[in-house]
């Protein structure tokens, strides 16, 4: 190994490092001053002068009395109660959920400032986006027109009608139209290939011809949180061929386990209510609108995630369920109250009327709508409640019937407080004696799920949770987000890998084209881990997989380097701090592959 001299400047190399800054500075100079941070916090915050300062409710953590301060002048902002603080860039990072770049250029559109880029790469990579949206607007308006005035689409107005979806809520949520020919709207747009594949309004078919995604559904665009369209939703007409809704897939605009339908239009009325309503189709979120609620999102085809909650949290405290919860089961039970305390969250339920969609109940009975989500009570108390009520209380055998049933699900809440509080209804309810139940409750014949660990999704159940087994798993599962932070140097991630299975796993990975050849090129030991990883679930986000085997990776070479007594260089150590903080998670990895890479440069 050469002398430590040689890493410091390596470690500072453009390119890799600086990957993540891409405005010049002097126009985030310029975003800042043209900026007004009292303007913008109050979009999401009332406040209130008191001396020179603003105050308010902090929106970052639940509080009742304003310990959230806005100095105007400076333009800087700080919580006593949690502690946030920054500038107006930091503030709208939180609350608009971007990176540092999304969120300067979020300010920079408000006060019409052009920007411009120092890094070409990062240019490039927005250009792109800015590509995929503008062509995703397009067959917004396309298919929107196509619905108001198209001639194929009287059957698909009569059905809108019918389900009491009026002209202005059609051009409100921009409803549109898809028609039956199968590239009408590759023909209208005239769109590159590559634009109509990455944005999934398309694919090319066996004779590279551009076939439209989406043919005869009605569509309902999806906007991510800042209101771009990232995604449809479509829907067949009662009697269509094919499944009830059709998704556009996963891609670089649009993260499924993220976006939530309505969020765009929902989020100030979420952050002034502290509360936000989640249902399960795009109907009940119109449905919401109509009836005056406007805190209601959808997720868009797939079950909730705590991904999607991450989201709403930046958003508001309290959630409530407006779909049968219940019905998903004990599994789903362990994971709300895991949720609960891990984002620390209130999970309610709403008592609709059980078979009626929301969408529907908003115009058969909006003022039963409204009072489901004004009554909706803790997810416990409904479960306990709803055991409760199917039981016949009337004879001794059931009230001891019910309360058994009962005991059973409140055992599965983790706090012995809430679980007590519980206890002291049912026993009151069933006339049977607290302190009974709780000897029961604690008996060891006494069903308690373990919720202090993740539920394990079954088919991980073979599989080690290590840092290099996730990452493989995100490297499968997520490329889209993987392959950009670790295939950009296939040898130096080799070099992360340890264990030598897990080694001729990404080996294989990294020498083909797809999963199905690395499996076939692996070898025994390799391809079965690949086959294993295959039809597992990657739990949590694939940047926290790849965080995971850089930090190892890092921390191995420092363990090796402090061996030979050479000094680590300080920014390694800020890295591997960084690489835990969400905001800065990028960056660090990215600084400790080039730390690692000089570092392997020269053990050669
Ligand atoms: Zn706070």
């Amino acid at each position: 190994m050469r002398p430590h001299a040689v890493i410091e400047p390596r470690f500072g190399r453009p390119g890799l490092a600086s990957f993540a800054v891409g405005i010049v500075d002097d126009d985030i100079v310029r975003v800042r001053e043209a900026t007004n941070l009292r303007d913008v916090v109050s979009q999401y915050v009332q406040l209130k002068r008191v001396g020179r300062r603003w105050v308010g409710l902090c929106p970052f953590h639940a509080e009742k009395t304003a310990s959230f301060n806005v100095n105007e002048e400076n333009g800087l902002f700080k919580c006593f109660g949690c502690g946030k603080g920054g500038d107006a860039i930091t503030f709208v990072r939180e609350m608009e959920h971007l990176d540092f770049v999304d969120a300067v250029e979020w300010l920079a559109a408000k006060a019409s400032i052009t920007l411009r880029y120092t890094e070409k790469r990062e240019d490039e990579g927005r250009k792109r986006r800015g590509r995929l949206i503008d062509a995703m607007e397009k067959a917004v308006e396309w298919y929107h027109q196509r619905l108001l005035t198209g001639d194929d689409a009287g059957r698909a107005r009569g059905y809108v009608r019918s389900r009491g979806l009026d002209g202005d809520v059609v051009r409100t949520y921009r409803i549109g139209w898809a028609p039956e020919g199968w590239d009408t709207l590759a023909r209208a747009l005239r769109l590159p290939d590559d634009v109509l594949v990455d944005t999934g309004l398309g694919f090319l078919n066996r004779r590279g011809g551009q076939t439209d995604a989406f043919r005869g559904r009605l569509l309902f665009p999806i906007f991510d949180v800042n209101g771009d369209p990232v995604a449809f939703g479509g829907r067949v007409l009662p009697g269509g061929e094919g499944p009830k809704y059709k998704n556009s897939a996963g891609n670089t605009i649009y993260d499924k386990s993220k976006v939530l339908y309505g969020l765009n239009w929902a989020k100030a009325d979420v952050v002034n209510a502290d509360e936000v309503v989640v249902c399960e189709g795009y109907t009940d979120v119109i449905g919401f609108g109509v009836a005056g609620v406007p805190t209601a999102v959808a997720t868009c085809g797939t079950a909730l995630t705590i991904d999607h909650l991450r989201t709403l949290r930046k958003f508001a405290r309290r959630v409530v369920l407006a779909f049968d919860a219940d019905a998903a089961g004990q599994d789903a039970a362990a994971r709300f109250y895991q949720w609960e305390r891990e984002l620390d969250l209130d999970v309610a339920v709403a008592a609709l009327p059980s078979g009626v969609d929301p969408g529907d109940l908003a115009h058969s009975d909006p003022q039963r709508l409204h009072a489901a989500i004004a009554e909706a009570v803790p997810f416990l108390g409904f479960r306990v409640e709803r055991v409760l009520t199917a039981a016949p209380l009337s004879s001794p055998e059931g009230r001891a019937k019910a309360a058994e049933a009962a005991l059973t699900v409140i055992g599965e809440h983790p706090s012995e407080l809430v679980r007590d509080q519980y206890v002291m209804q049912v026993a009151d309810r069933c006339r049977i004696d607290p302190e009974q139940l709780r000897a029961r409750l604690r008996s060891p014949g006494a069903k308690r799920v373990a919720v202090d660990r993740a539920v394990p999704t079954a088919s991980r159940v073979w599989l080690p949770e290590t840092p290099e087994v996730n990452a493989l798993l995100a490297l499968i599962h997520e490329p889209d987000v993987v392959d950009p932070l670790l295939m950009i140097d296939t040898k130096l991630t080799a070099s992360m890998f340890a264990d030598l299975k897990n080694l001729a796993a990404f080996n294989a990975l990294a020498s083909t084209a797809s999963l199905h050849e690395a499996i076939e090129v692996a070898d025994a030991g390799a391809s079965e881990l690949l086959l294993q990883l295959s039809v597992a679930e990657l739990d949590g986000e694939p940047e926290d997989a790849v965080a995971g085997l850089v930090r190892e990776a890092a921390r191995r070479q420092i363990r090796r380097v402090a061996a030979s007594e050479t000094p680590i260089p300080p920014l390694v150590h800020q890295a591997l701090n960084d690489i835990n903080e969400p905001n800065t998670k990028r960056t660090a990895i990215t600084e400790l592959l080039t730390w690692l890479g000089s570092q392997s440069e020269e053990s050669v």
